[in-house]
């Protein structure tokens, strides 16, 4: 809270209002429901902060005395008239990213000398460098998803014959089962569907002769796992092991590219370059990687255009891919973090194709 409070005074941020999504349990450790009911953090640059809350979610509140006061609203209450009396004569606001439009629409008429900001200006470039234990349960998340991803490249989750939705129930379960607390995303894309970068897992059946893209990522202690691998169903032909290696090629050089200074755009131009060589430039048709902490996809993100330079604690994924519509496609994922050091790769599991059945 502290930090927060000096970014928004070098910014000029009179108050910040967090509700939805990871910004508030990021500063208080409480997480607001996704509710129709107003929750909202009213944190001055000057004064006490305070939670706003519905009266029956109060009791979840793990409520630090030191760090804010609750402020618990009844339901014959206006909840937005409690924000904007604590919000009182101060006129810049930035308000959480996620918080439902009809209550910023409400906040803006109840405020009308007030401007308004994204809450993520201010709390981005914070969240997005990790401290030590953030690292650590970063790490934990990664290591679980290893595991899985261990067992999926040794071709101990069978493909051949079944749907894509089966094995992406069996992901599911073996994330849980390595820990996670929650499984936020399973993708299987295969055949033709590998050529979809975030293909929904449905009713095909997976035959011989295909390329598999399996994404999978969950939530350990809050803090999020991200990782792909891609398997072939029996021998590749060799232009599908020359698509891969290209791949394979442009994660690792990107991976050694992303060192302490090196500005995100470059990251993901290394990547690039290395696809486009191979002949499969416009194919590459994502972004060469996104930060990841409380949430799965935040700052720092590594695409072109992006000019900030990589700082030690930067949390971050690698994951070119190539994608051919309608044959096949290849990706490879793991979650990286900048250091003093040197990149640190979170995700270990062999990069090399894996022959499947
Ligand atoms: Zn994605
Ligand atoms: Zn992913
Ligand atoms: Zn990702």
């Amino acid at each position: 809270m502290e930090r927060v409070r000096s970014r928004m005074e070098a910014l000029g941020v009179d108050a910040l209002l967090l509700s939805l999504g990871a910004d508030l349990p990021w500063v208080t450790g409480y997480e607001a429901m996704p509710l129709e009911r107003l929750t909202m953090l009213v944190l001055p640059s000057d004064g006490e902060a305070t939670l706003v809350v519905p009266m029956l979610e109060a009791p979840r509140v793990e409520h630090d005395a030191g760090l804010f006061a609750l402020r618990p609203w009844s339901e014959v209450e206006d909840p937005v008239e409690v924000v904007a009396r604590l919000v009182g004569g101060r006129a810049r606001l930035a308000v959480s990213d996620r918080t439902w439009a009809t209550f910023v629409l409400q906040l803006q008429a109840s405020l009308p000398g007030a401007s308004w900001q994204a809450a993520s200006v201010v709390t981005g470039p914070l969240r997005a460098v990790k401290d030590a234990e953030e690292v650590t349960a970063l790490r934990r998340a990664a290591a679980a998803a290893d595991r899985v991803a261990a067992a999926l490249v040794a071709g101990d989750v069978a493909m051949v014959g079944r749907t894509e939705a089966e094995v992406a129930a069996d992901l599911t379960a073996r994330l849980l089962a390595e820990g996670h607390t929650k499984v936020n995303f399973a993708i299987v894309g295969s055949g033709p569907n590998s050529a979809s970068p975030h293909h929904e897992p449905g009713r095909r059946t997976i035959g011989e002769g295909e390329a598999v893209v399996c994404d999978f990522g969950g939530t350990v202690d809050g803090y999020c796992s991200d990782t792909t691998r891609t398997v072939f169903t029996g021998g590749p032909p060799a232009e599908f092991r020359d698509l891969y290696a290209a791949v394979q090629r442009a994660q690792a050089l990107a991976v050694e590219a992303a060192v302490v200074g090196t500005p995100c755009e470059d990251v993901d131009g290394v990547a690039r370059r290395v696809i486009e060589e191979a002949g499969y430039g416009p194919q590459f048709l994502h972004r060469t990687g996104h930060g990841i902490g409380l949430e799965e996809h935040e700052d720092p993100y590594l695409v072109g255009g992006n000019c900030e330079a990589l700082v030690a604690g930067h949390a971050f994924s690698i994951e070119p891919g190539i994608y051919v519509e309608g044959r096949w496609g290849a990706r490879i994922e793991d979650i990286v973090v900048a250091t003093g050091a040197g990149p640190e790769p979170l995700n270990t599991v062999s990069h090399d194709l894996a022959v499947v059945a």
